[in-house]
Parts: C-alpha cells; sequence; structure tokens
C-alpha cells in the first residue's frame, strides 16, 4: 500500500534559512527524463557508475538485524527515487523518503507508484531536513527508532552550510535510527576539493573542473568548520549550485556526538578496486551497464576524474 500523505504541511520556501531556497528551486525545476531518456545523457557513464557505488553501499549495510532482508528505510534527501529499484532489490519493508525539492517528491511517488513485483511500504514528504526536524513531518507510527537504514545519498554536503543546519541534520538521521542500524551516504571528498584548490596559482581565478564539471570557491581558506562555499556544476545534472565543504574530522566528531561510529570510508576508486571482483558486487558492474561485454569503462576520463570527487561512507548507531 502507498500512503500518500498529502496532509503534511506543504512546501513554504519563504521559511527556509539559508541558501537552502536557491538549493530547493535548482533541484525542484531538473526535468524528470525518465530511465530511457537517461541513456542519451552526456554523462550516463559517470550516472551508472554512481549507481553501482550506491547499490554496494546498499547491499553491504541494508539489512535488519541478523542479515535478514526487511528493513525499515529512511531516505533524506530522496531526490526523485533514484533509488527506489534498489532498494526493491534490497528487499526492504518500509521506505520513507523526505526532500526538500516538492516536484522531486512527487516524482519519486509517482516512480513508487509505477513500481512492479514486490512492494514495500512507502511514504513521501516534502521537507527541509537540515532546517527543522523531521518528527514535523513524520506521524507518530513512524517516530520510533525502528528504522535499520537512514540513507543520504549526494546530499548530506549541502548542511554543512553552517553548525546549526549540521547538527539538525545530524539530529534527523540518529534520532529514528535503531542501535545497531547504519547510516550510509556518498558526498565529495572535501580534503581532495580542497589539494586541488591548492593547485591554483596564486592571482588566477579559484576555479578548476574538466568538460562535464567546474568547482569555483570563493575562497581558498575559511574562518571555521562551516559555511565553505564553492559553486558546483555537473553536466546534465547539477547547474551552479552553492555546495559546501565537508571537514572530515569534523563530521566524525558530530556524528560520534550523536551516537554514530565510522564503520567504513572509502573514495569512489577505492570501491571500484576492492568490489570490481567480489562475488556480490562485481557481476553488478556488467547488468549496470557500468561496463560494457568487452569489460570497457562506459566512462571517459573526464567523467572518471568527475567521478573520483566522491567517496562513500558507512556509521553505526552504537547508543
Ligand atoms: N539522493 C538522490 C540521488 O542520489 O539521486 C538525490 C541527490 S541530489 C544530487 C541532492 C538532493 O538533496 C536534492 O534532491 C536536493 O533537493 C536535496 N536536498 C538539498 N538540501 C536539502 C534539505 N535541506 N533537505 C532535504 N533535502 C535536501
Amino acid at each position: 500500500a502507498v500512503y500518500d500523505d498529502r496532509s503534511a504541511p506543504r512546501r513554504r520556501t519563504d521559511n527556509y534559512t539559508g541558501k537552502a531556497a536557491e538549493v530547493a528551486s535548482h533541484y525542484n525545476m531538473r526535468p524528470d527524463v525518465g530511465v530511457e531518456h537517461r541513456e542519451y545523457s552526456p554523462i550516463i557513464g559517470l550516472k551508472k557508475f554512481n549507481n553501482w557505488v550506491k547499490s554496494v553501499l546498499i547491499g553491504k549495510f541494508a539489512f535488519r538485524e541478523r542479515g535478514q532482508p526487511g528493513a525499515k528505510v529512511m531516505d533524506i534527501g530522496c531526490g526523485k527515487g533514484g533509488d527506489l529499484m534498489k532498494w526493491k532489490q534490497a528487499r526492504i519493508e518500509l521506505y520513507v523518503a523526505m526532500d526538500i525539492a516538492a516536484t522531486s517528491v512527487d516524482q519519486a511517488r509517482g516512480r513508487y507508484n509505477d513500481l512492479r513485483g514486490h512492494k514495500f511500504d512507502a511514504y513521501f514528504y516534502p521537507h527541509d531536513c537540515y532546517g527543522k526536524s523531521i518528527n514535523e513531518v513524520l506521524p507518530n507510527h513512524l517516530q520510533r527508532p525502528m528504522y535499520d537504514n537512514v540513507t543520504m545519498q549526494f546530499c548530506m554536503h549541502y548542511a554543512f552550510e553552517s553548525a546549526s543546519k549540521a547538527r539538525m541534520m545530524m539530529e534527523n538521521v540518529s534520532r529514528y535510527l535503531r542501535r545497531g542500524g547504519v547510516f550510509i551516504g556518498t558526498i565529495p571528498n572535501s580534503q581532495l576539493l580542497l589539494e586541488r584548490l591548492d593547485e591554483v596559482p596564486e592571482g588566477e581565478a579559484l576555479q578548476y573542473g574538466n568538460s562535464c564539471y567546474s568547482v569555483a570557491f570563493n575562497e581558498r581558506r575559511h574562518k571555521g568548520l562551516y559555511g565553505h562555499e564553492y559553486r558546483f556544476y555537473l553536466q546534465d545534472a547539477v547547474e551552479d549550485v552553492p555546495e559546501y565543504i565537508v571537514d572530515w574530522d569534523n563530521f566524525v566528531n558530530l556524528a560520534r556526538e550523536y551516537g554514530l561510529e565510522l564503520i567504513y570510508r572509502k573514495t569512489f576508486n577505492d570501491v571500484l578496486q576492492e568490489e570490481q571482483g567480489s562475488r556480490d558486487f562485481g557481476p553488478l558492474l556488467g547488468k549496470m551497464g557500468v561496463i560494457n561485454q568487452h569489460g570497457e569503462s562506459a566512462m571517459d576520463s573526464d567523467q572518471w576524474e568527475a567521478a573520483n570527487l566522491y567517496m562513500a561512507f558507512a556509521f553505526e548507531k552504537t547508543r
């Protein structure tokens, strides 16, 4: 059954703080081209690789106690629901999804309604998960610390605009995760972003990139651990959006404050090196179109460079 909770509070753009409105309107305006049309994307190889990395994370960490299927999952920053098929394959029981971009949430709900085969219960809410507590939108029966996984794919870095947003995000992640549950995510590798910035000669514009992505900073160094902004562009995906450096050590310490301990951290390149030969995830590279039947990558070198800006992580809720 789908519980289409339209009585939940709707998006109030005038209520956002900082740059959240800009981020929301960017994602609201991205067209939903559908799976078939996606094949024509100039960065289809990169998109498939990103999907494969997310499938690895889901395959490794999405389960109920004792490795059973039937996980209860909360997807924060779910976007257009691009991971629904992966969760379906993981045979989950419950999927609760939120995103600040209300149009994307509607599209995710639509995709869920179109899913065939094994169906799990699903709930969709438009919500600013870094500006406000998610208990404002969750009905009582979804508010227990019962979730086996919280997932934040390619979206957590937006919370590092300020300390208060990062804390609200952490509170939202940790609050309903059960003990032993796992928080998984993918974010840009900020250390790498800053190393690349260091390579820009003095006096030149603080930007770099290639044919498929660009990163542009206003400041080389930033005072404080939050709000170090850069503008990000990724061909056919992200059009000049403000994003924020995630200081890794600060993130790990913050997570610990919320009862979460780091159990996995890998660059995308390392994920590939480790898992391409594995029985569980190696064959998926071909099935998901990351490599062709000759074992050749669907990514060109520019896409590969963009892919390697990212890293994957997992934290376990220990208390
Ligand atoms: N997780 C999806 C995926 O992997 O395809 C979408 C990733 S997209 C790059 C980033 C998402 O983060 C967007 O859908 C955006 O609206 C969402 N986002 C950004 N700030 C948010 C916030 N404050 N609360 C909830 N979602 C947010």
